[in-house]
């Protein structure tokens, strides 16, 4: 089953792409992962697209389609998740003639839907554990006091760059403008399923169980 998380930046989709990863054995596709990977390693692509990522903006959509594309031809056993991607009309056509090449079909497009207000709150509030990506949040799952991370006990925690409240008015700008006009795209398609992404971490992934299941 090959399904997309689509949301706005701070919905939970790495949360929840994290939580399908164990429970069905699916590969995590994240194209901000990627670039964020590319961009730490410092390889020339990395260093391209370091300041369009700080300032909350898209990379091209040639980058990203080729990162997807990469990734598509290895292992898919247990179907993939693309999380942050597509993100735009142009990389949804693209996505649709990778998996037709390669035989494979798109089961579900989960929306997940979060109110603005809750989406600034959450992303000006989290971090993530340095060694196993475990995600924090200064209000509602804080750091343990003794520092340790709960699933991994690591002690490095990190925030990314582009968590920030400008950049996140960007990202915001950029999902609306280009991003959201693909809820429609894939409602004609026949694929959109919407959850509501505002409850507890458990209680949205059992939404999306649900019409995963259906
Ligand atoms: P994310 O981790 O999905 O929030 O992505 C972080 C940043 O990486 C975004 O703000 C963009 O700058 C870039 N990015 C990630 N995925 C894409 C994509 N599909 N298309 C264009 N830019 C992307």
């Amino acid at each position: 089953m090959n399904i997309i998380l689509l949301g706005p930046p701070g919905a939970g989709k790495g949360t929840q792409a994290r939580i399908l990863v164990e429970s069905r054995g699916m590969i995590q596709l994240s194209t901000g992962e990627m670039l964020r990977e590319a961009k730490s390693s410092g390889s020339e692509m990395g260093k391209k697209v370091a300041a369009i990522m700080d300032a909350g903006e898209l990379v091209t959509d040639e980058i990203v389609i080729g990162l997807i594309e990469e990734k598509l031809s290895g292992d898919n056993a247990g179907g993939f998740i693309f999380d942050g991607f597509p993100r735009t009309l142009a990389q949804a056509d693209a996505l649709g003639e990778l998996l037709e090449k390669h035989g494979a079909t798109l089961e579900a497009v989960v929306e997940m839907r979060v109110d603005d207000d809750e989406l600034v709150s959450r992303i000006t509030a989290r971090s993530t554990c340095g060694d196993c990506g475990e995600g924090y949040n200064d209000v509602s799952k804080p750091i343990p006091a003794d520092g340790r991370c709960t699933n991994c006990g690591g002690t490095e925690f990190k925030r990314r760059a582009d968590d920030n409240e400008e950049s996140l008015r960007t990202r915001l700008m950029e999902y609306y403008k280009k991003t959201s006009p693909l809820i429609g795209y894939y409602y004609a398609k026949g694929n959109l399923r919407s959850v509501n992404g505002l409850g507890e971490i458990d209680e949205v992934a059992g939404e999306i169980k649900v019409v995963l299941d259906a």
